[in-house]
C-alpha cells in the first residue's frame, strides 16, 4: 500500500477537518501519499480528487465544516455507482480508503470493500452520536455545547418574560444531544425518541412548578421526539401560559470544534491510518471508556446503541 484515499461524506460535523488533518500527516508521517476526495461519494464516482500534502491540511484543525465538503450520492447506492468508484479509485493507484462520516456513509463504504476489494476503514463523524461501538462521535461535543448556549441564552429571556420555551434540537432518531444539553442546561422536560411519554406529564409538571413559584421553564425536544410547534401549541392551550418555540437548525453542525471534537478526531484519525498500515480492511474506529478502539464494520453496523437511560432518570430527578 503506498497511497490511501480520505473523505467526508453524510451530514457535516465539527471535527471533521481536524479528522483528515488526522489522517493526512499520519500517513505522510508514514510514508504514505493521500489523495483528498471532494463531496464524499458524490466527488469519488465524479474523479474529484488530488493529491494532498502537509500543507493541504494546514490551518484547519480549528475550522467547522469540511474542507473536503459533503455530499449524498444517489448513485453511490447502485452497484454501477460503486463500480465508477472504484475505477476512479484504482486510476489514482489508491487502493485504501478512510472515510468520516455516519452509519449511512460506514454501510456505503461496506459494499465498495465486499464488491472492489477496495480497504476501507470508517471514522465516525456526526453530530447525533448514534453510532454503535463508541461512545462519542465527532462533532456530538462541540454539538451540545454550541445547544447549550442557545439554552443560556433563551433562559435568559424566559426569566424576564416569564415564559415557557419549546426547543427544538437536531436528532431524528436519537436524542442524545437532547438529553446532554438538557441536562446540562437545567431543562424542566427533555422528550426524546427513545422514551415514551405523556404531553398530559409534562403540562402537570410544569403547573406544579408554577405553584410553586416558577415563573419560567424551558422544554427540550429532539425533532425525532415531536415537533415543538405542535407542543408549544398543546402546552399553551392547556397552561394558558406565555409559550414560545425556538427551532435551533443548523448552527447546530457549525461553529469551530471544541478541544474534546479535536483530541477525538486526531486520535481516531491517527488510528484508521495505523489500522490501514497494519493490513486491516472494514473496521470502525470507536472510542470505549477513552480508550481507542477498532471493530468489524458489519458487526458495528448490526449493533444497537442504547441511550442511558440513568441519565434520563437523573435529569428528570433534578428537574422535579
Ligand atoms: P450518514 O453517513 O451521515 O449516515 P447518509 O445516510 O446520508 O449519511 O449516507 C451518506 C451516503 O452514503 C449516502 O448519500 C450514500 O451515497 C451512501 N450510503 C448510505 N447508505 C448506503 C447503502 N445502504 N448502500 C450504499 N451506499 C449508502
Amino acid at each position: 500500500m503506498k497511497r490511501i484515499g480520505v473523505l467526508t461524506s453524510g451530514g457535516d460535523a465539527p471535527g471533521m477537518n481536524s479528522a483528515v488533518r488526522a489522517v493526512v500527516r499520519t500517513a505522510i508521517y508514514h510514508g504514505l501519499e493521500v489523495v483528498g476526495i471532494e463531496r464524499g461519494y458524490a466527488g469519488l464516482i465524479n474523479g474529484e480528487m488530488r493529491l494532498m500534502n502537509l500543507s493541504s491540511v494546514g490551518d484547519i484543525v480549528h475550522r467547522g465544516g469540511t474542507v473536503l465538503r459533503t455530499a449524498r450520492s444517489e448513485a453511490f447506492r447502485t452497484p454501477q455507482g460503486r463500480a465508477q468508484a472504484a475505477d476512479n479509485l484504482r486510476k489514482m493507484e489508491v487502493d485504501a480508503l478512510v472515510v468520516i462520516g455516519g452509519d449511512g456513509s460506514f454501510r456505503g463504504a461496506t459494499l465498495l470493500a465486499n464488491e472492489h476489494g477496495i480497504k476501507v476503514i470508517g471514522i465516525p463523524g456526526t453530530i447525533d452520536n448514534d453510532i454503535p461501538c463508541t461512545d462519542y462521535t465527532i462533532g456530538f461535543d462541540t454539538c451540545v455545547n454550541t445547544v447549550l448556549d442557545a439554552i443560556n441564552k433563551i433562559r435568559d429571556t424566559a426569566t424576564s418574560h416569564e415564559r415557557t420555551f419549546i426547543i427544538e434540537v437536531m436528532g431524528r432518531r436519537a436524542g442524545y444531544i437532547a438529553l446532554q444539553a438538557g441536562l446540562a442546561g437545567g431543562a424542566e422536560s427533555i422528550l426524546i425518541p427513545e422514551v415514551p411519554f405523556s404531553l398530559e406529564d409534562v403540562v402537570q409538571k410544569l403547573l406544579r412548578g408554577h405553584a410553586r413559584g416558577k415563573l419560567h421553564s424551558i422544554i427540550l425536544v429532539a425533532e425525532g421526539a415531536g415537533s415543538a410547534l405542535d407542543i408549544g401549541k398543546y402546552i399553551e392551550e392547556k397552561t394558558g401560559f406565555d409559550t414560545r418555540v425556538t427551532i435551533l437548525g443548523h448552527i447546530q453542525r457549525g461553529g469551530a470544534p471544541s478541544a474534546f471534537d479535536r483530541v477525538l478526531a486526531a486520535r481516531m484519525g491517527a488510528k484508521a491510518v495505523e489500522l490501514l498500515l497494519a493490513g486491516e480492511s472494514k473496521k470502525m474506529v470507536g472510542i470505549v471508556s477513552e480508550q481507542i478502539k477498532d471493530f468489524d464494520i458489519e458487526w458495528a453496523l448490526q449493533q444497537k446503541k442504547e441511550i442511558d437511560l440513568e441519565v434520563y432518570k437523573l435529569a428528570n430527578i433534578l428537574s422535579i
